[in-house]
């Protein structure tokens, strides 16, 4: 604008060199196809960057107001007119993972969800093949290239030491630091818990798990391995950054999500063992009491991992979130998975706000019940759902999540969980009833 009533548009000038006139059609056309790239295979960061600069060539290159201003009205109607999609890897892994995960493709697919899926076949399969677990800039590229992972499980009895297991989902959480291991435990019908009493609203909490210290890390050795001498050392790493991070995660959490019920979330319960493990459970004590302070509103109470264990079996009402680590994180959400109908119904995400995160259901590639078409798939898609949820696709999210409340009101459920339907049958009746509920 500025220039323009600087120096008024040089009709002559133009004249001179026609070619000049030319420029300012072709190059919008480029310009245009640029922003629909953009908006289709860059983040919304790059594409503010595009326009800026197309914005300044224009300015530079024609120094006319109306091209001006048309460049700027087309820019406007293509942000809001074209869609984002969202690019998902997709990483079915081993076992059940290769059953389950294709069901939950297929619900996404179903909800009409704008995702562009990529999938890779990272797996024992492939490391019984070529020997590679992650390719070179793996994990680089997931966190480079995608919004989000949805990933199935990892595990294989021709691999025995698990070292392709280890190095993807392991590999994952640690190199991607994806710290905060999201589980929520609701149930979706009374006839999947096996306490007495308990509706789908008494059970509705979230289990917060540190998900890259404690004694996953791996760091310890044998001594006199073999030997009746032998001596084996496991350590249990808990870092002050660490440690604080996840807990302020749980009070964020708390703050910011509601109850399935939409009432809100009021209490962070922080569960450790600091009366045996005093080192790292007394660090966990003292970063809970200064967080929890800056959280006035929020009630920050306490609960060791073998009470809790108890508490949660006897009335799991009680709690609201929960914030562990990584090893205590494991064992109570199978344990909280048995109140919401077993393994096959937790879903959970790993996420690092502001990162690609990885979906994953809780459940393993479960060996014994792989390649037989009983799995059950209600945990991947809720996981898709939770994942479709986290990258803004919450209408998409919904949708999912009714169609797989009513499969199980319905009891067009897997044998685990009280049905006759096969995993394949229970994915597709879930994926018709997502497509019946119409556009999001
Ligand atoms: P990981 O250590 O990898 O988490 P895990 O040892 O906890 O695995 P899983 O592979 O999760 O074990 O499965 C344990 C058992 O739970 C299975 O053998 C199976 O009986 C049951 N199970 C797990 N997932 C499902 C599912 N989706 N559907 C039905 N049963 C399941």
């Amino acid at each position: 604008m500025r220039v323009s009533a600087r120096k008024p548009y040089n009709h002559r000038r133009h004249a001179r060199r026609p070619l000049g006139l030319l420029r300012t059609p072709v190059a919008s056309l480029t310009a245009l196809w640029r922003y629909y790239r953009a908006f289709y295979t860059s983040s919304k960061s790059a594409l503010w960057i595009l326009a800026t600069v197309e914005y300044a060539l224009s300015y530079y290159s024609y120094k006319l107001i109306r091209t001006h201003v048309t460049h700027f009205k087309m820019c406007v109607l293509l942000f809001l007119t074209v869609e984002q999609k969202k690019r998902i890897a997709v990483i079915a892994g081993d076992g059940i993972g290769r059953e389950v995960i294709p069901e939950a493709v297929n619900v996404i697919k179903a909800s009409g969800a704008a995702v562009e899926l990529t999938d890779f076949d990272w797996g024992a399969e492939r490391y019984l093949g070529d020997g590679v677990t992650v390719p070179p800039d793996g994990f680089a590229m997931l966190g480079r290239d995608f919004d989000a992972i949805l990933v199935g499980a990892f595990g294989d009895p021709r691999v025995p030491s698990n070292i392709h297991a280890k190095e993807i989902l392991l590999g994952m959480r640690f190199k991607m630091d994806l710290y905060a291991n999201v589980r929520p435990v609701r149930l979706l019908d009374a006839s999947l818990c096996p306490l007495k009493g308990i509706e789908p609203k008494d059970l509705d909490f979230v289990v917060i798990r540190e998900n890259t210290e404690g004694v996953y890390v791996d760091a310890g050795g044998v001594f006199k391995q073999g030997t009746p001498d032998e001596i084996a050392v496991q350590e249990d790493i808990n870092s002050r950054k660490g440690v604080e991070r996840i807990i302020r995660y749980a009070f964020e959490y708390c703050e910011r999500h509601k109850k399935q019920d939409g009432s809100p979330r009021k209490r962070v319960l922080m569960c450790d063992k600091s009366n045996a493990m005093s080192y790292a459970g007394g660090l966990w004590q003292r970063v809970f009491k200064e967080v929890g302070r800056e959280y006035p509103q929020i009630a920050a109470e306490h609960m060791y991992v073998d009470a809790l264990c108890t508490q949660m079996v006897r009335d799991p009402r009680q709690f609201d979130v929960i914030v562990t680590n990584n090893m205590f994180g494991d064992i109570i959400t199978d344990l909280a998975a048995g109140l919401q109908g077993g393994l096959g119904m937790a879903a959970s995400g790993n996420i690092h706000p502001g990162k690609t995160s990885m979906f994953e259901p809780v459940h393993g590639s479960a060996p014994p019940i792989a390649g037989k078409d009983v799995a059950n798939p209600l945990g991947a898609i809720l996981t898709a759902a939770m994942m479709l949820g986290h990258v803004g696709l919450a209408r998409e999210a919904e949708k999912i999540e009714g169609a797989v409340i009513e499969a199980v009101r319905q009891k067009k459920i897997t044998q685990d969980i009280g049905g006759s339907l096969g995993t394949r049958e229970a994915g597709e009746w879930v994926a018709r009833r997502v497509s019946q509920s119409g556009p999001s």
